[in-house]
């Protein structure tokens, strides 16, 4: 069920526009507004949990599961030479959006501007 006043629910709802880059029954992912690197992607489950700490195993399985398709997806449409997957929880680790979503962040070698 959408979580009253999460941006991702909204995003997941359409209320919020979103450039979707992957979508099932379980999962969405889109890009992030702020691209550290060229296609950077959030992929999110559809159910809203907060963090992994709040997450089934049954959710995190759904969404994992997905990752590979996504970022293959990814090297497709950009060409990066790798890419990484960072997922934040909590604001001590800098969780900003309290809907659990993962980093797909493309890399592109020296230069790429993510560190
Ligand atoms: P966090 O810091 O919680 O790990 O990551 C949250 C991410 O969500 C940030 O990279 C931020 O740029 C992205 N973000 C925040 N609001 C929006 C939005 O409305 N649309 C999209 N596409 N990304 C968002
Ligand atoms: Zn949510």
């Amino acid at each position: 069920m959408a979580h009253e006043d999460c941006i991702f629910c909204k995003i997941i709802d359409g209320d919020i526009p979103s450039a979707k880059v992957y979508e099932d029954e379980k999962v969405y992912a889109f890009l992030d507004i702020s691209q550290v690197t060229k296609g950077h992607t959030l992929v999110i489950p559809k159910e809203h949990t907060k963090n992994i700490y709040e997450t089934s195993p049954e959710t995190a399985q759904e969404l994992f599961s997905r990752i590979p398709v996504i970022a293959n997806a990814i090297r497709d449409a950009y060409q990066p030479l790798g890419i990484n997957l960072l997922n934040n929880n909590e604001e001590a680790a800098e969780q900003s959006v309290f809907h659990l979503h993962v980093h797909l962040i493309p890399r592109y070698g020296d230069g790429d501007g993510y560190y």
